[in-house]
């Protein structure tokens, strides 16, 4: 008995880009002291009070099914957030809980995509990008971006890529690069969906980090919201990663299918972690800011560091968890670049070419240590780097 060619489909069975990770977490497991600066995760746990709202609950009696689109107050408050921040009317039928953004990527896929259409992408791409497309059947059409224009598409990329695809996806703030889309870039996007006949689907999980700059969803442009669907969650907002709470916004009409495709696949999101939602949306900017100001303050830490290492260029981190740090200047590659600095260091740290070909020559780092740590960390990366450049 054999799996579907569409499942084996997922994962090309080649590379994953996921090495260094792995290897890091071998060696931790072996007793070596890494210091992981390679993945999206705070340096934080959710905040006990958004546990005990969550131990209440269930306590409560939310341990039953819970509504398969999401309960109606949650929906709303995701509604409300979403109508204040894009000025765009927003109601709960524009709304379905997710069990995090991730499945919101997989549902808003599904919902626009016929088996054997395109869809595209963005490179550098979240590693889950071409695998979600693959999963739901469809093709994948890659637009690659450079790192002279800070890898956001030009009007031409975009537009040639997708005269005959079916949809867009888009990350901003991005990860890997941390850069957070211009008006220009945005306008293009929009224009380009309105000429092709696009879906627009709008990952905008890292939108409470916005370091410099503004962050502009392409549901708040003019005539937009009837093709755009918005994937949002509270991993990186709240820092509630293990929670699983996520949404996908967009028309009623998608909506309602991608409802019909939870009640198929998920059956919804545990009541009590939902009502645990509720407490985190109800504690408003104020709590949003304290979780992401630290990788703010890092940013700057290591924005102040890469003053003293000219040799060495950054793409500018201008939003979300992370720095991508150009290591061109070595003649190395990303790949070999982290597997000396893990071998050598012992710090692991992602390689561009896990993020798609557009960032190779580059790492990203994760501001994610403690401001001292991190501040160590992240000059011991530079001084690395920094010995082996040609420059
Ligand atoms: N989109 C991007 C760009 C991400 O970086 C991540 C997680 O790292 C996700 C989506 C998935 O997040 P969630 O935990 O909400 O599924």
């Amino acid at each position: 008995m054999k799996p579907s060619k569409r499942i084996k489909n997922i994962t090309s069975g080649g590379s994953d880009g996921w090495e260094i990770f792995y290897k890091a977490r071998k060696m931790m497991a072996s007793g070596i002291d890494v210091i992981e600066l390679s993945i999206g995760e705070h340096d934080i746990r959710t905040d006990p009070a958004i546990i005990n709202a969550m131990h209440e609950s269930a306590l409560n009696g939310h341990t039953g099914y819970a509504l398969v689109p999401g309960i109606a107050e949650l929906r709303a408050l995701i509604a409300n957030r979403t109508e204040e921040k894009t000025g765009v009317k927003t109601s709960i039928d524009n709304v379905i809980v997710t069990p995090g953004g991730q499945s919101a990527l997989f549902a808003a896929h599904m919902a626009v995509l016929d088996e054997g259409e395109t869809a595209a992408y963005i490179d550098p791409f979240y590693a889950t990008y071409p695998t979600t497309i693959r999963s739901v059947g469809a093709l994948e059409k890659r637009i690659v971006t450079t790192a002279k224009n800070y890898f956001q598409p030009s009007f031409k990329q975009l537009d040639d890529a997708t005269r005959k695809t079916k949809s867009l996806l888009i990350n901003s703030p991005n990860n890997p690069t941390g850069v957070v889309y211009n008006e220009a870039t945005i306008k293009n996007i929009c224009d380009v969906a309105k000429k092709n006949d696009l879906w627009v689907i709008s990952d905008e999980v890292y939108d409470t980090q916005i370091w410099t700059g503004k962050h502009i969803s392409p549901r708040e442009i003019e005539n937009m919201a009837e093709r755009t669907l918005v994937v949002g969650s509270l991993s990186k907002s709240h820092a509630m990663t293990g929670s699983r709470l996520g949404w996908l916004i967009g028309p009623e009409v998608i909506i309602s299918k991608a409802i019909d495709l939870a009640t198929n696949m998920t059956y919804g999101v545990p009541g009590f972690i939902q009502r645990a939602g509720i407490f985190a949306l109800e504690q408003g900017k104020e709590f949003e800011e304290k979780i992401s100001r630290p990788f703010n303050q890092r940013r700057k830490l290591a924005l102040n560091i890469l003053k003293d290492f000219p040799n060495l260029d950054h793409i500018p981190s201008q939003g979300a968890m992370y720095i991508m740090l150009d290591i061109r200047s070595t003649e190395m590659n990303g790949v070999s670049f982290a597997h000396e600095l893990l071998d050598t260091e012992k710090i692991a740290v992602m390689p561009g070419e896990s993020f798609g070909e557009a960032a190779s020559g580059h790492v990203r780092i994760a501001l994610t240590l403690e401001d001292k740590k991190f501040d160590e960390t992240f000059r011991s990366v530079c001084k690395f780097a920094s010995n082996l450049s040609v420059l």
